[in-house]
């Protein structure tokens, strides 16, 4: 069913620019935690998470972690040293969170996107929440791919 598609696939969270997202109309970037940005419960700081978080606020794009990640330390840990906003324990594939956080950012459906690494959760999530769902490539099996 063409409701239940992916809308776009990336290789990782990267190539997801602000110039994407613009050419895209995106102004709230709802993102999954654990295998998109990061390996799962890795702790280890993101190479290149930092400029990425820094070229979305200055091209004007929000973004808010919705991960499904039930440790609130782990997901705020993770996103406090980025000033990132998040949800955890989100219960994905139930859109309730992603309708929140962008009724709170006070962005339109058709100007947000849910970007993650698993279809039945993300992008599921994203087709309840009447919002584009974007797959990236799970960042484990990625990155190992390309140290070979
Ligand atoms: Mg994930």
């Amino acid at each position: 069913m063409s409701i239940l598609r992916t809308d776009r696939k990336f290789d990782r969270f990267e190539d997801v620019t602000p110039e994407v997202l613009k050419a895209e109309n995106v102004k709230l970037l709802l993102c999954d935690l654990d295998n998109t940005l990061t390996e799962r419960l890795s702790r280890e700081p993101v190479d290149g998470l930092e400029e990425w978080v820094k070229s979305l606020n200055k091209a004007g794009i929000k973004l808010v972690i919705i991960s499904n990640n039930i440790f609130k330390k782990r997901v705020q840990g993770f996103c406090e040293p980025y000033n990132i906003s998040c949800v955890w324990w989100a219960k994905k594939p139930m859109s309730v969170h992603l309708t929140q956080a962008r009724k709170v950012a006070g962005v339109p459906k058709k100007n947000t996107v849910m970007l993650g690494d698993k279809w039945s959760t993300d992008v599921l999530a994203a087709k309840f929440a009447g919002i584009r769902g974007w797959k990236v490539e799970h960042r484990k099996s990625y990155m190992k791919e390309q140290e070979k």
